[in-house]
């Protein structure tokens, strides 16, 4: 198989060896063997469908910030969702937003906070997909996808396109049944109340200001750790006194603890070495094992031999 073969059949052009490097917050990752940006539901509908009916190992991402890929790449076929179309049905004091999976989670925050919408302020400061967002039950300020999301359109692992509810998504805090699954989310549709354009307005910029005052600006990948029952990751890098430490152009932020930031040279072998010495301090210094809330996708040879962080390629 080659890109200009999946080009027709996909209906897309398909690149050989893009850079994940451009396609990740993190600026880091080598080659995918196939690249594909899903620009209409119907192209990443038909990019699945082939990958799965030539075998070919694929993966669908959002924005990339929350991922970190390998400096050897990915093999198979990385599709980026690029679908970003959305339309607001309102009545009276609610509305249902219908967004496609690569909806811009900031944008829609921000938009439609402005028409007096209130259900996705505490957004505003996520950059991902809506699709990701979903797989993630991203959530800040107290508030998560699980709390507004109404029903999503999948092709499941069967390759069947479906129609699911919120309760058959299985969201838990950072989890729903979509992680590591093989299921594909192609659009969703969430409840929305209507609220004064002033309070929308202060809890966004709030939300904004908090973000601010909190969170580096360098690239990184947000928390890279799950907060462990009772205890903040952050926190516990910071008593293990790793605060501003380095390894080759990854540093764990001198703002945040939990963000690891790519100073500017920073590979992603760079960012794992910092992420296993991070989990190794917290271990030795307050018994918490860290778990990884960011993904590994790639080839990672041996540098990966815990089981549930080996990369995962969706293989057909
Ligand atoms: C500065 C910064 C701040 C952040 N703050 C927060 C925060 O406050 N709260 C929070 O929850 N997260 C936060 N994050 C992390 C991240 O933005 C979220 O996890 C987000 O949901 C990931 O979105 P993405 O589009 O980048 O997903 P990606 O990283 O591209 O993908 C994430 C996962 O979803 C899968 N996936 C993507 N699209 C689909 C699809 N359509 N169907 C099936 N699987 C799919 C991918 O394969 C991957 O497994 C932050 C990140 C950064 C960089």
């Amino acid at each position: 198989m080659d890109n200009s073969t999946l080009t027709s059949l996909i209906g897309a052009p398909v690149k050989a060896g893009e850079r994940l490097a451009r396609h990740c917050s993190w600026r880091v990752g080598g080659p995918a063997e196939y690249f594909v940006a899903a620009k209409t539901v119907e192209v990443l509908k038909r990019a699945v469908q082939v990958a799965r009916a030539v075998a070919l190992p694929y993966r669908v991402i959002g924005r990339g910030t929350n991922i970190l890929f390998a400096d050897t790449g990915v093999r198979g076929l990385l599709i980026v969702t690029a679908c970003d179309h959305h339309r607001l049905t309102a009545q009276s004091d609610a509305a249902i937003l219908y967004a496609e999976a690569g909806a811009s989670l900031p944008l829609l925050a921000n938009t439609l906070a402005k028409q007096g919408w209130a259900g996705l302020e505490w957004a505003v400061g996520i950059p991902s997909a809506m699709g990701s967002a979903i797989v993630n039950n991203a959530g800040a300020h107290g508030s998560c996808i699980a709390d507004v999301i109404q029903q999503a359109r999948i092709i499941d692992g069967e390759g069947r396109e479906i129609t699911l509810t919120a309760s058959e998504m299985q969201f838990a805090y950072r989890q729903s049944r979509f992680k590591g699954s093989r299921e594909v989310i192609l659009s969703a549709e969430f409840l929305l109340k209507r609220d004064s354009l002033e309070a929308v307005g202060e809890r966004l910029r709030r939300f904004n200001d908090y973000r601010r005052a909190t969170q580096p600006s360098d690239p990184s990948a947000g928390s890279v750790f799950k907060n462990p029952p009772g205890y903040y990751a952050g926190a516990l890098i910071e008593a293990a006194g790793l605060k501003g430490a380095q390894v080759g152009g990854a540093m764990v932020s001198p703002v945040h603890a939990n963000f690891f930031v790519n100073t500017g040279a920073a590979s992603a072998h760079d960012l794992l070495r910092l992420i296993r010495l991070a989990q190794e301090r917290v271990a030795e210094r307050s018994g918490v094992r860290l778990e990884p809330e960011i993904e590994f996708v790639g080839e990672w040879g041996e540098l990966i031999p815990a089981p549930a962080e080996r990369p995962f390629d969706h293989a057909a």
